[in-house]
């Protein structure tokens, strides 16, 4: 392991140096969220990064730890896009539930859950949106009603990434029965738990989507007994807290760069080998030139994902939906057929929707980047 206190450009050689002699350890490169036919060999990876002190880099040596800076931990995550590996084993119990522990949580539940997470021996799933809130997850309905030392849940959440392979989720409920799924106060009573997923009464379906692959489940409440120890931060709170680790953890925007460079190569080789038509001709160089100014934005934005992440959210998955598609055409008839050129056009849709719509990008960078007047709400 590395020496504690080591200078950014030190550490940056040094993971460069233990990625190239471990990469064939790792699970394909599978983005922010492993999928649960991966969970084994993303669990034996994460458990490999801590015993290497790759693991919750900027996270206290006290919770298993590595103890250096977010900007450590930025170039791990540039060096792991670099080589084309996992980061972390799952964005959901390192950046989210970690980070939210981290903030939020009292010294019983940071002893209880870090380590454990950090070790890749607690695997944990997101249990915000509902079949009525998601980009509007204020709106949630799932209830939690305070009976002594538990609270009673009862609701149904949906789209739970690897909900089944998770020990534990992170949920947002209401607790508070006098606020409304509707109108300005609905954020207020809403409280941040942390739930065990073996607690009798919490049943997960898995969804099968047009991919044919089962990514997500469906997770339902009746009457749940979760302890109160369980709540995370304030009651009726937990809209901040739910919030705050959702914008906390900012990562470094050379993996965009990096991730683009990749879709550019990808671009480029679906011609090789083609006749292509005009048309066809045409969609691949703007997809090309498309892909290149987003590079170039990407790399004048200075190291930190910040109000840039947006306009490359956008950017970056509405054109991976525009190569999918491109890519179906090209394979013509043989894109009906099961195989790589079907599959890619059915998941693109699913890039446009998770991490927020490219409808409520759209609505971030109007409203936030140029300074357009606020979207018409009807309850404000
Ligand atoms: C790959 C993937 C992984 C996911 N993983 C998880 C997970 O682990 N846990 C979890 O809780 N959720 C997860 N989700 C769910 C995700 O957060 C929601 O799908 C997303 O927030 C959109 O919500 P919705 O599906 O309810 O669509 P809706 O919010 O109902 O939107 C429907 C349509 O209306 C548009 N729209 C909505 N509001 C506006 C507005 N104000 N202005 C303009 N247009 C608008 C949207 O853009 C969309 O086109 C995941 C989704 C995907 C695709």
């Amino acid at each position: 392991m590395t020496p504690p206190n080591i200078e950014v450009e030190e550490f940056r050689r040094a993971a460069a140096d233990w990625l190239d002699a471990n990469r064939q350890h790792a699970p394909r490169d599978y983005g922010a969220i492993c999928p649960p036919e991966l969970v084994d060999a993303g669990v034996a990876w994460q458990g490999r990064l801590h015993e290497a002190g790759y693991a919750g880099i900027h996270w206290p040596e006290e919770h298993g730890g590595r103890g250096l800076t977010p900007e450590h931990n930025s170039v791990w995550q540039l060096e792991c896009a670099k080589a084309g590996v996992p980061a972390v084993l799952n964005m959901v119990g390192l950046v989210l539930a970690g980070g939210a522990i981290l903030m939020y949580g009292t010294t019983r539940q940071q002893t209880q859950h870090l380590r454990p997470t950090v070790t890749g021996e607690r695997v944990w799933c997101q249990l915000f949106s509902e079949p009525g809130a998601g980009s509007d997850l204020g709106s949630l309905a799932t209830r939690a009603e305070a009976d002594g030392d538990h609270y009673v849940v009862n609701g149904q959440k949906v789209w739970c990434s690897g909900g089944r392979v998770s020990q534990w989720g992170i949920l947002m409920a209401r607790t508070d029965p006098s606020t409304s799924t509707q109108g300005a106060a609905k954020h207020a009573g809403i409280s941040f738990f942390l739930c065990p997923m073996d607690l009798p009464g919490i049943e997960v379906r898995p969804l099968k989507q047009m991919t044919g692959e089962s990514e997500f489940d469906e997770v339902f409440f009746t009457d749940v007994q979760l302890p109160a120890e369980h709540l995370l931060g304030p009651l009726h709170g937990g809209w901040q807290v739910g919030m705050s680790v959702l914008t906390n953890e900012r990562g470094h925007i050379g993996t965009s760069v990096i991730g683009l460079e990749r879709r550019l190569a990808q671009m480029s080789a679906m011609a090789e080998g083609r006749e292509l038509g005009v048309v066809e001709r045409q969609e691949l160089a703007a997809l090309m030139s498309h892909g290149t100014a987003l590079k170039s934005m990407a790399r004048r934005q200075g190291p930190i994902a910040s109000t840039a992440a947006s306009l490359l959210k956008l950017g970056i998955t509405e054109m991976m939906f525009e190569m999918s598609m491109l890519r179906g055409d090209l394979a013509g008839a043989d894109a009906m057929l099961e195989g790589p050129d079907s599959l890619g056009m059915l998941a693109a849709p699913g890039g446009r929707i998770a991490g927020g719509t490219s409808q409520v990008q759209r609505n971030i960078i109007g409203e936030r980047l140029l300074g357009l007047p606020r979207e018409p709400k009807p309850t404000r």
